[in-house]
């Protein structure tokens, strides 16, 4: 049985394109494009045309696209950067619901003597900027708030955000890494200082990624080495996969206006089928903000786990919205941020499709996944007590 794959926000497929583009890379055009002649000088071109593609798809000029090892990288360079360069300020502002490559390192950072204000969401995953925006101060170094969550979907107005730091002289940077290639990303009509993207969730290879850094933002590189990408982050180019990247942001630039429309259609009638078969479901994020491609619902009652593992069964691969930490199953912080109650938290799942789903797989998640959640719950003991209160 082929995979049925619907875990993109986890990791997206290397698209046939991208391969092909990558393979000469892996073999007969193996110089360093930093050496002098020209054997060498012909990978740094490609480099440069893969530089290119990744600015068109973002908007911004060539120059200000620095290429890291992942979205994490990117992340953690873009936050170290802002407070090494600004070591008088020791204050950060980001949200309760970042990915752990800007939560955890933020955490980090609060052991470390700053002070770190954590942006609350409301009960469909929607940003209380008002909280964010009294809470801006002269002190405040960075404020770094995601573009889209990856568990929920649900896109932050990062246009007004970025206008309203930046009026008060303070950087702003925002993770990207679910939006780019999903909704239409702008780094100068959104007016962002830094940007982090993804290769591996757009097609490319895992092991690449982007910072955007506007030219003229205070900058001190987070990898210390050669002068790779003009001495911003030392270390030989992982040139195959750089030039992956490009590809797969052609691609995606192309796939934006019909390619993701199918995707939301087919990622609707997921939704709705789902729905309407299975009594007892809500759907975590906001309906209208969400990203084209996310659908994250609770099936009360139920364990994610549980789901997942009879799902893959069938060669249904998705998400759930729980953490295995010490043994016991957490809801993720997500949730558990935005207030989804303890009884749909655990039962969370996240299906995340790309353009190469099709309307055959997603009915038949809608016509396997009704048995599944109906056998799950007639063996839990919350089942049987959640429907006594219904009734
Ligand atoms: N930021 C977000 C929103 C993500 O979803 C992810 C990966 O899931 C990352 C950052 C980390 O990216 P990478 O896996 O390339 O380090």
């Amino acid at each position: 049985m082929s995979v049925i794959y619907m875990d993109n926000n986890a990791t997206t497929a290397v698209a046939p394109e991208v391969k092909d583009a990558m393979l000469p890379y892996l073999t007969e055009f193996y110089g360093n494009p930093s050496s002098m002649h020209s054997f060498g000088g012909q990978v740094a071109k490609n480099l440069y045309d893969a530089r290119c593609r990744v600015a068109e798809l973002i908007g911004a000029d060539p120059s200000e696209v620095i290429f890291t090892s992942c979205g994490t990288e990117s992340d953690n360079t873009a936050i170290r950067a802002a407070i090494a360069s600004n070591p008088d300020k020791k204050h950060i502002i980001t949200t309760r619901v970042e990915h752990p490559a800007v939560k955890n390192l933020c955490e980090h950072l609060q052991k470390r003597h700053y002070r770190v204000t954590w942006v609350p969401v409301d009960r469909k995953g929607n940003l209380d900027c008002d909280y964010l925006y009294d809470h801006l101060t002269d002190d405040t170094a960075i404020v770094s708030v995601m573009w889209a969550n990856n568990e929920t979907g649900v896109i932050f107005p990062i246009h007004e955000i970025a206008k309203r730091v930046r009026e008060r002289g303070i950087v702003f940077h925002t993770d990207a890494v679910q939006a780019v290639g999903k909704v239409d990303v702008n780094v100068n009509d959104a007016g962002v200082d830094m940007l982090s993207m993804s290769g591996h969730k757009i097609h490319a290879p895992k092991g690449v990624g982007v910072l955007y850094v506007r030219k003229g933002t205070k900058f001190s590189p987070f990898m210390i080495g050669g002068h790779q990408e003009h001495g911003r982050r030392g270390g030989t180019e992982n040139v195959a996969s750089i030039v992956g990247l490009g590809k797969a942001a052609e691609l995606a630039r192309s796939h934006l206006e019909n390619g993701m429309e199918r995707v939301k259609k087919l990622r609707d009638r997921l939704e709705q089928g789902l729905l309407n078969r299975i009594p007892n479901t809500l759907l975590n994020g906001d309906r209208e903000r969400r990203l084209p491609n996310t659908l994250n619902l609770s099936f009360e009652f139920v364990e994610g786990e549980a789901i997942l593992l009879m799902m893959d069964r069938f060669s249904i691969c998705a998400s759930s919205g729980s953490a295995c930490t010490s043994g016991s199953l957490e809801p993720s912080h997500v949730m558990r941020a935005m207030g989804v109650p303890f009884t749909a938290a655990h039962g969370s799942i996240r299906f995340s499709l790309s353009v190469y789903n099709t309307e055959e797989e997603v009915d038949f998640v809608i016509e396997k996944l009704p048995p599944i959640i109906e056998k799950l719950r007639s063996m839990s003991p919350f089942w049987k007590q959640g429907s006594c209160h219904a009734q």
